[in-house]
């Protein structure tokens, strides 16, 4: 089909049964809605060097997401830290969303760290990982949105301390002295 085309156009050709969300250019590309389908083809509006790819809206979009993500941080050569490390830190924040235990700050950290990525990467590939979570965010709010927990008194908290030290002590099979002070230890 030639450039210049409208993914409307594009949709009805192939017979697209349901189509909800397009994913124009490949993993690194622009996810868009069916409000945004007649938007063109080329390199001034939605650029692609052929791929296109149609999710009906039985389709969860998080989980879409979460598999190009997964292959970013797979195919990530691991040379730079903002793409080995920052892929990591967008996948891991999306799964707490996904979990429902996201808050309203997730989606300026995401949206923060994803434009730090695409700016301090060395090369094509992390110049483009954090397009799925970014354009998801950007035409899909009400997806994160709907996830996000509700906080009264507009407190939210930033970082869970004590699960994450619970964690690391699992993991360097170590007690903790407070909890052997208030509980008494069994050792
Ligand atoms: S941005 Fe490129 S060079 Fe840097 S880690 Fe990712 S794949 Fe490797």
């Amino acid at each position: 089909m030639p450039f210049g085309v409208s993914v409307a156009e594009v949709l009805d050709r192939a017979g697209a049964k349901d189509p909800a969300a397009v994913q124009v250019g490949g993993a690194s590309g622009e996810m868009i809605g069916r409000t945004d389908f007649q938007r063109r083809v080329c390199f001034e509006d939605l650029s692609t060097a052929g791929a296109i790819t149609t999710f009906s809206s039985r389709r969860n979009v998080l989980e879409i997401v979460a598999y190009y993500m997964d292959f970013f941080i797979d195919e990530s050569c691991g040379y730079c830290t903002p793409c080995r490390v920052g892929n990591v830190f967008m996948k891991k924040a999306l799964e707490k969303i996904m979990r429902g235990l996201g808050e309203p700050s997730d989606l300026d950290y995401l949206s923060e760290l994803g434009k730090t990525i695409i700016a301090t990467s060395r090369c094509g590939l992390g110049h483009t990982s954090p397009n799925p979570i970014l354009s998801t965010m950007k035409h899909f709010p009400l997806v994160y949105s709907a996830l996000l927990k509700e906080r009264s008194g507009g407190l939210e908290a930033g970082f869970d301390i004590q699960g994450a030290l619970d964690e690391a002590r699992t993991i360097a099979k170590r007690r903790s002295l407070i909890y052997d002070a208030t509980y008494g230890s069994d050792e």
